[in-house]
């Protein structure tokens, strides 16, 4: 049984439930977490509010830097251990949990490096006065992560906090909280001061809900669903209080004729089956241009054909997804789909051996997609991918903006007046041209438009949105 993680501590919580660890790749129950209650988030803001007025608060941006440094080579250091802790947790293939734990290790690599490089600016203003423009921590920060990719949002979400000076309560989601633990004992280890990482597990609704509605945190950082995201929002506009969002997508790859197709699809492929598709930056829709698109499709579907999905240790083109609701929920679209008579290009198939007890979905791929149906306009968050034709230039921006997402895009041409035209007409917080990043990217502001969420974390821009900027207006004169 996993205890809590508060003010440097391990600690039993206020209640006595649990709530049980399950392997998706299986189905089976293997270890069980604390349920926290609102009682333990209370507590854990305190630890953070205890750590500003101690040691933490006291510590020099030079020292923070190095804390997390150490921590990121300390992840490096139990790097196999924490991929397999990972992999069983979320039912991805061994080598996508061993990249996602790289990437953690990078943000507080990345945020170490950064720590002592923040300073504030010098204003011009009248004579005899000297105005600087001071940054601070915000205070408390609280970060609500989901359970796709657990081991990356943790870093994503943590190391900018903590290199501003902040100090952070952790609720990861109730499906995925070992890996958030394991850091939380190696943040132990290297000696990180109590109280400036503290980890509650427990269930969205109860344990989230209070640290949201909490009266002494200073901001919210939360990634999941829409319908989520927007309960956070309304909590915070209560205060009021700062939040960032990052919420769904519906991401779409653009492939002109002139394409290099053959780099294009490998890269496609994993945009859509990375992580099961349960990814926010997932390709989902393939948007072809119609000249091409009968000798592309065939071409693509060969590849498609041979994706495998298998339990996390067989380490496949894609484990299960995340729980029976998720398994459900996807194949209810695909079943939807399919009853509307829209056509299935190629399926991927489910291994012979993968444990029948599994949440297992095989990757399905559609066309071509009107975009008024759910499987183009909706996060499906399985492997289900929607191909959609279009005629020139503008039917492409028109269809890649036709949802309320804009998050991610991908475009694929040679001709580079089109991918700087395309590129600017698209609404998405990140656009790649000939390549895609579903994830990783420590270095790369990310972030949503429209209904995708506001704010950016990732790069340096995320330690603005953890700062706060004091203006101090110093007369001189006699
Ligand atoms: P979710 O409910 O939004 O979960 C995200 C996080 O919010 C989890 O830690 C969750 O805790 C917590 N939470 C839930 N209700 C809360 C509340 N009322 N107050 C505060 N925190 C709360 O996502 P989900 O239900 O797991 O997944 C549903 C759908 O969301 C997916 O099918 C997918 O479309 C989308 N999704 C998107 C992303 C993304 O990266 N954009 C990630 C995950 C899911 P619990 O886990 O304990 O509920
Ligand atoms: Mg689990």
């Amino acid at each position: 049984m996993k205890k809590l993680f508060i003010g440097g501590e391990w600690v039993a919580g206020a209640g006595n439930a649990v709530l049980p660890v399950i392997c998706p790749s299986t189905g089976e129950v293997y270890d069980e977490v604390t349920r926290g209650t609102p009682q333990d988030i209370d507590c854990a803001v305190d630890a953070a509010a205890q750590a500003l007025r101690g040691q933490w608060g006291r510590t020099t941006a030079l020292q923070r830097g190095r804390w997390l440094t150490e921590l990121s080579q300390e992840i490096l250091k139990h790097r196999a251990e924490l991929s397999q802790i990972e992999a069983r947790d979320t039912g991805k293939p061994l080598t996508t949990a061993h990249n996602d734990v790289t990437i953690l290790a990078r943000y507080f690599e990345f945020y170490g490096a950064a720590a002592d490089k923040v300073s504030g600016e010098v204003i011009p203003f009248e004579s005899d006065y000297l105005v600087t423009l001071l940054r601070e921590p915000l205070g408390i920060t609280a970060h609500i992560i989901p359970w796709n990719y657990p081991a990356q949002m943790i870093g994503r979400s943590i190391a900018p906090a903590l290199a501003m000076g902040n100090a952070t309560v952790l609720k990861p989601a109730e499906d995925t909280c070992l890996s958030a633990l394991y850091v939380a004992d190696l943040a132990r280890e290297i000696g990180l001061p109590d109280g400036a990482f503290n980890v509650v597990t427990g269930l969205g609704e109860e344990a989230g809900a209070a640290l949201a509605q909490n009266s002494n945190i200073d901001f919210i950082s939360f990634t999941g669903s829409n319908e989520v995201g927007t309960k956070i929002q309304a909590a915070c506009a209560r205060r009021p209080v700062k939040c960032v969002l990052e919420l769904g997508g519906k991401s779409p790859q653009i492939v002109f004729a002139d394409a290099n197709i053959e780099r294009a699809i490998p890269i496609i492929l994993r945009a859509i089956v990375q992580n099961a598709g349960q990814t926010c930056t997932a390709g989902s829709r393939l948007l072809v241009q119609r000249s091409i698109y009968e000798g592309f499709v065939e071409r693509i579907a060969q590849d498609f054909k041979k994706l495998q999905t298998g339990s996390y240790d067989m380490d496949l083109d894609c484990g299960p997804l995340m729980n029976g609701t998720q398994q459900l929920r996807v194949t209810n679209y695909i079943q939807e789909a399919k009853d509307s008579d829209i056509p299935v290009l190629a399926e991927g198939s489910i291994h012979p051996d993968a444990p029948k007890s599994g949440f297992y979905v095989a990757p399905i791929m559609f066309g071509p997609v009107e975009i008024t149906a759910a499987i183009a306009r909706e996060e499906v968050f399985g492997p289900v991918l929607s191909v959609i034709p279009f005629e020139d230039e503008q039917d492409a921006i028109r269809i890649a903006n036709s949802t309320d997402y804009g998050l991610v895009a991908g475009i694929w041409t040679e001709n580079g007046a089109r991918q700087h035209r395309v590129a600017r007409g698209i609404r998405a917080g990140q656009v790649f041209i000939n390549s895609y990043g579903a994830g990783g990217g420590v270095e790369l502001p990310f972030g949503g438009t429209k209904r995708s969420g506001h704010g950016r974390e990732k790069g340096l821009l995320a330690l603005e949105e953890v700062s706060s900027y004091k203006t101090l207006v110093n007369y001189y004169g006699e």
